[in-house]
């Protein structure tokens, strides 16, 4: 149950008649990185762009008839969390814009750490910025490039802007792909028969059925023809992989950084139960996403897994609350403890990571009220101590509990009998034996890997 917002989700395809019926899906896979707004964009001749877009989820925004207006045999998509600028329809995306090539349209997952500087630039020259997110910078920068073709115009583009950017377009009348020199953020492409693809996460390709072909490197162009596959590199690659995705916000089915998230999320219990002090009857995940290392503390250690806390999978982002005020309801709502399963254990707690605290307490006090005689929380993950630059929205230093208490002050402030988290060095060889300074694990370590 992390309190960090999952950031945003790109798609795209080339080379197939269903190309928006297939952006659809992808992102419908990809649900979980946004659900503000999401939109889908096809060119309707090389010298204009369709696109539908709406606020909310992917299976509201569109129907059948908004799908049959998108034809073609291209298409790129895009689900939104609102990391920087407010959550207006003039966020959403994708973003397209008539430049001296002819049209183009992007759709960005990731956050430009020197946004405001180059808004400021740009503002004093006379552009004119109609929405309050980052991703119009970059189209404004693409535009003033000047450049005879679509990829060197693209290439000075980017040279210009830091953070976290992996994007797609369609622009020159193909699909384009891109990732930021650090890799932040994941993007990955697919085949399936003569179509390509592009999406965050594989298992966008697991729903309709194409193949994972590989990652688009950090610092790496890719265009995606009939032909195959053409790269261009604008710099120099400085891998620093968001944990974070492993930790929390990709799913648990993707293969993401080349790794499996499942496979990573048992390691990170495995890794827990290793440095595991505790004695219990059984240890219960926090669902849905504690259950990967739920199970891998439970194999490692001996103690039996249980399913003590079912979660409603049917709420949607709002609900009526009930007029006289229920305690905890939010939570209650979303989770329930089993009275069978608790009465009289005691229970190690597995949640993925624990931000401001405040759920988790809820959580170890439904709990004991279902009947449990200890209750010991163990995250997976090190204590999270700075917020994210780059494309995750997370509360200010100030709301992360380990940033201004103590592991037994927190381990109080939840009125757990004890706390453990997962250690750096636990999780570091979770994601990777050999590579670890290819990840970013700022939020957690504060090494942070650009200014
Ligand atoms: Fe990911 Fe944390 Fe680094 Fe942000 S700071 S990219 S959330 S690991």
């Amino acid at each position: 149950m992390s309190e960090f917002r999952e950031e945003c989700g790109v798609f795209a395809v080339t080379g197939h008649r269903e190309a928006a019926q297939l952006t659809y899906l992808g992102l419908y896979a990809q649900q979980h990185r946004g659900q503000e707004s999401c939109g889908i964009t096809v060119p309707k001749n090389s010298q204009e762009h369709v696109t539908e877009k709406g606020l909310g989820l992917v299976g509201d925004v569109f129907d059948s008839t908004k799908l049959q207006r998108l034809e073609g045999m291209k298409a790129i998509g895009h689900v939104r969390y609102s990391t920087t600028g407010q959550n207006s329809l003039m966020n959403a995306q994708p973003l397209s814009v008539q430049v001296s090539l002819g049209p183009v349209s992007v759709a960005h997952n990731g956050n430009l750490t020197n946004a405001n500087e180059l808004r400021r630039q740009l503002q004093s020259q006379g552009a004119i910025l109609t929405g309050s997110n980052d991703t119009e910078v970059i189209l404004h920068l693409l535009s003033r490039a000047q450049e005879s073709s679509f990829v060197s115009g693209l290439k000075k583009a980017l040279q210009q802007i830091r953070g976290a950017f992996s994007l797609v377009f369609l622009a020159d009348n193909e699909i384009w792909g891109v990732r930021d020199p650090h890799g932040f953020r994941p993007l990955v492409i697919g085949k399936m028969e003569k179509a390509y693809f592009l999406a965050s996460e594989t298992c966008a390709f697991d729903l309709i059925g194409a193949e994972l072909i590989r990652e688009v490197q950090p610092g790496e162009i890719v265009r995606l023809t009939a032909q195959g596959i053409d790269s261009w590199v604008f710099a120099e690659a400085r891998p620093s992989y968001c944990v974070f995705e492993h930790v929390y916000f990709s799913r648990p089915d993707s293969v993401v950084f080349g790794r499996s998230v499942y496979q990573s999320r048992k390691l990170f219990g495995e890794e827990l139960a290793r440095e595991n002090n505790t004695e219990a009857d059984l240890v219960i995940p926090v669902p849905d996403s504690g259950v990967a290392a739920a199970l891998g503390f439970s194999q490692a250690s001996g103690i039996p897994f249980d399913l003590g806390i079912i979660r409603n999978h049917y709420i949607g982002r709002t609900f009526i609350q009930p007029v006289q005020a229920v305690r905890d309801f939010a939570v209650k709502v979303k989770l329930n403890p089993q009275t069978s399963v608790f009465k009289g254990k005691k229970v190690i707690l597995i949640d993925d990571s624990l931000v401001r605290g405040t759920t988790s307490r809820k959580i170890v006090q439904m709990v004991r009220m279902a009947g449990a005689e200890e209750v010991h929380l163990k995250i997976a993950a090190p204590p999270t101590t700075g917020p994210c630059y780059y494309g995750v929205d997370t509360p200010q230093a100030a709301e992360l509990i380990a940033s201004h208490k103590t592991q037994d002050q927190i381990c109080e402030f939840l009125q757990a009998d004890s706390l453990q988290y997962l250690s750096m060095e636990g999780l570091m060889r979770a994601v990777s034996a050999t590579e670890r300074d290819r990840f970013c694990a700022a939020c957690f370590d504060g090494k942070y890997p650009t200014q």
